[in-house]
């Protein structure tokens, strides 16, 4: 959705340059100044910019092909950035930023995945962590799949990797059997991850991502953690990876706890699998934080214990 470019002091990312975006009055752009850098004008309004040089700026579009114009303040040297992109279509009302309020289950219809057992796998519960197997994915990866943007320019896959190397440590201390889709800057085909877990027997799948919002919600307002299942299966695990989450959440980091999702990766009819999206890498500081080795390394004992808890039940 949204393309970062470097250009003299500042990173900008917005919707490419004549990309359609539907149902458009407002939209997000991002981006990242120069170290020193304290002020940055986008579209005439003041944004602020944080400790990392972090930015987000929620702006009104019309119809048609929209210019933003970012402005930087560098030691007394002026200089400006400008992006076009195209909205095709008439705005349509939005709902208010903020997290989803509803979070009844979706729609339970799922492509029956032919690699896929059609029994239940049995809670691991009587085994001992090192007869268990934890299937981690990193979501995205390669050169074409990136994931989301940070301001800076960061992509979503190099996040995931981290979390979920972050994640298999804590597991492996634990004494669990952990198994990574990926280890590297790969691309995976969305339906080969869950065929990973089929193919080593895993006991659980874990999914870690990092989120974004829509194109016309305001990435400097909407950050938020959840974890995400399609089954009561998956609720399970999601609950007890949610729980520990909360606890070692910092404080400006909203959690939406355990909530229904219809993704490819979670709905495995029997093995319990969930997806955690642990921020939004498009908030200022969800950026900072996804990036903070110790911030990460809480987070990802708070998964391990999550899942340790699930086991223990
Ligand atoms: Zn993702």
């Amino acid at each position: 959705m949204i393309l970062a470019i470097a250009v003299l002091a500042v990173t900008i990312a917005v919707p490419k340059p004549d990309q359609r975006l539907p149902y458009v009055e407002r939209c997000y752009v991002i981006g990242a100044a120069a170290p020193g850098v304290t002020n940055v004008v986008v579209q005439g309004v003041d944004v602020p910019v944080y400790r990392t040089g972090a930015w987000a700026a929620y702006v009104d579009v019309k119809e048609g092909t929209n210019t933003v114009t970012v402005s930087c303040e560098e030691n007394g040297v002026h200089s400006e950035t400008s992006r076009t992109f195209r909205v095709a279509m008439k705005p349509k009302p939005r709902p208010a930023d903020g997290p989803p309020s509803t979070n009844s289950p979706p729609e339970r219809v799922y492509r029956k995945l032919e690699y896929a057992a059609d029994e239940a796998r049995p809670h691991p519960s009587g085994k001992a962590p090192k007869d268990v197997t934890v299937v981690i994915d990193p979501g995205h990866g390669g050169p074409k799949d990136l994931g989301c943007i940070s301001p800076h320019g960061w992509c979503e896959k190099e996040a995931n990797l981290l979390l979920a190397e972050a994640v298999r440590e804590e597991l492996v201390k634990l004494g669990y059997r952990v198994v990574l889709t990926r280890r590297n800057d790969r691309a995976i085909e969305l339906y080969e991850r869950p065929k990973a877990l089929y193919a080593v027997g895993g006991d659980a799948f874990i999914s870690i991502h990092h989120n974004a919002p829509a194109a016309d919600r305001d990435a400097g307002r909407i950050r938020y953690a959840a974890v995400y299942s399609w089954n009561p299966l998956g609720e399970e695990l999601a609950k007890a990876v949610a729980a520990r989450m909360d606890e070692a959440r910092h404080e400006e980091l909203k959690s939406n706890g355990a909530m229904h999702a219809n993704f490819a990766v979670t709905r495995n009819p029997e093995i319990p699998s969930c997806l955690v999206e642990a921020d939004f890498i498009t908030h200022p500081a969800g950026e900072e934080a996804a990036w903070d080795a110790v911030r990460r390394a809480r987070l990802a004992e708070a998964i391990a214990r999550g899942f340790a808890d699930w086991h223990a039940r």
